[in-house]
């Protein structure tokens, strides 16, 4: 029952990297809660420590549970080896901190998670890593500002929180030519939706606290690559700097999620589609931003590198700011929380929330308002979604308009 490259994406999502023979016969991997492990001789430790000897050594470098994981994230991104980590934050920081040192320049688009530009902009700067910031929906941008220290280029598509799509072929291309590594959070999409590694990126991260995991109830991260890159965040990110390992039980966790992600995601994406179309039809909104809109300015790009749109919407209403608070108070079955890719329908506001590591002159210059509001479309029944946000919205223009 191990991995082939003929199956389909949910039945990799399913069994890949798994064959419930070789453990008694238990349907799902075993949650092996071990921090350490033994070894028959001394020879045998020492010889795994120099790579002579395959098997585990210690669980912050691997763990069996952990390693389903890895294998069957790489079969759903189509790399030759995945690592799970303990959040996308901690994905993040092993690659970074492997690949750069001091001098070095990193170039990354101009809207990220806000801790993802907290990193590049306030944190590494300490360590004498700088990151230029271009917009990167043109990929001619990205040519003009690689320098001869740039070590690595890191986009999202869609970005948080603004839903701009990057061409992710044209910038790999971009890349390819200067011999620098492309990053690409892909936590928005999900291989389900979209395989950078398949259009030119070469490392590939996950939050897969969101869609992966897809049930709100853990953190994880995850990054795929060339099994030579994969080796050395391993080696390096993980066990020597960050620490960010995956614990079993949140691995096994993450493995359960992955077997409905494409049930998941196909809802995900039918609902949001479909609220968006509505959204932009009611009066208090000024602008809907969600890539499935024929008026998205990068709809064209999203509809051939992407499978279907994505369960995230980005709003702005009329009387920005006061409106988009008064909207998210009104709603009830709409959760305000941040976070995304759950299973309840959650709703945040990113300048206060999820991208307040920007100031209010940063998110001016990165090109996102205030008045900005994020919706992570959850599984609940279309109808039930959609009359509370409708609900919440006339509440809010009624405030609007009486002030
Ligand atoms: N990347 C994106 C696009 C995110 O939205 C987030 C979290 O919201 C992260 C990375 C960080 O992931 P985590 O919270 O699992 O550390």
């Amino acid at each position: 029952m191990l991995g082939n490259e003929q199956q389909g994406f949910a039945t990799r999502a399913i069994h890949h990297g798994y064959d419930p023979l070789d453990y008694h016969g238990a349907l799902n991997p075993p949650v092996f809660l071990t921090s350490t492990y033994a070894f028959d001789t001394t020879d045998t430790g020492s010889g795994r420590f120099t790579g002579e000897e395959q098997g585990y050594i210690y669980s912050r470098v691997g763990n069996p549970t952990a390693s389903v994981l890895e294998a069957r994230l790489a079969a759903l991104e189509e790399g030759e080896a995945g690592l799970a980590t303990s959040s996308g934050m901690g994905a993040l920081t092993a690659v970074i901190w492997t690949l750069v040192k001091a001098g070095d320049e990193i170039v990354a688009d101009k809207t990220l998670y806000g801790c993802t530009f907290a990193l590049l902009h306030h944190q590494l700067e300490r360590f004498g890593v700088t990151t230029r910031f271009v917009d990167m929906t043109d990929a001619g941008n990205v040519a003009v500002a690689l320098g001869p220290e740039t070590r690595l280029v890191v986009t999202e598509t869609p970005s948080n929180p603004n839903m701009r799509v990057v061409d992710i072929a044209a910038v790999a291309e971009v890349c390819r030519r200067h011999d620098v590594l492309f990053v690409v959070d892909n936590t928005y999409c999900t291989p389900y939706l979209q395989r950078p590694l398949t259009l030119g990126a070469d490392i590939v991260v996950h939050s897969a606290t969101k869609y992966l995991g897809g049930h709100g109830d853990l953190l994880a991260g995850a990054v795929v690559s060339r099994r030579e890159l994969i080796n050395q965040f391993r080696s390096v990110g993980i066990k020597e700097m960050n620490g960010a390992c995956i614990s079993a039980l949140d691995s096994f966790l993450v493995l359960r999620g992955l077997k409905t992600l494409q049930l998941r995601m196909d809802r995900h994406c039918a609902t949001a589609e479909k609220l968006a179309h509505d959204l932009e039809a009611h009066p208090a909104i000024e602008r809907v931003f969600y890539p499935g809109l024929p008026d998205h300015p990068q709809h064209a790009l999203a509809k051939r590198q992407m499978k279907a749109f994505g369960g995230m919407i980005a709003m702005e209403l009329k009387g920005g700011l006061g409106a988009g608070r008064a909207f998210m108070d009104a709603t009830s079955l709409v959760t305000r929380a941040v976070s995304l890719g759950d299973a309840e329908t959650l709703v945040q506001h990113p300048a206060s929330m999820t991208h307040s590591t920007y100031s209010a002159e940063e998110r001016n210059r990165h090109g996102f308002t205030d008045g900005l509001i994020r919706l992570s479309v959850g599984l609940e029944d279309y109808e039930d979604i959609r009359r509370d946000v409708m609900t919440a919205l006339d509440r809010a223009r009624q405030q609007a308009v009486s002030n």
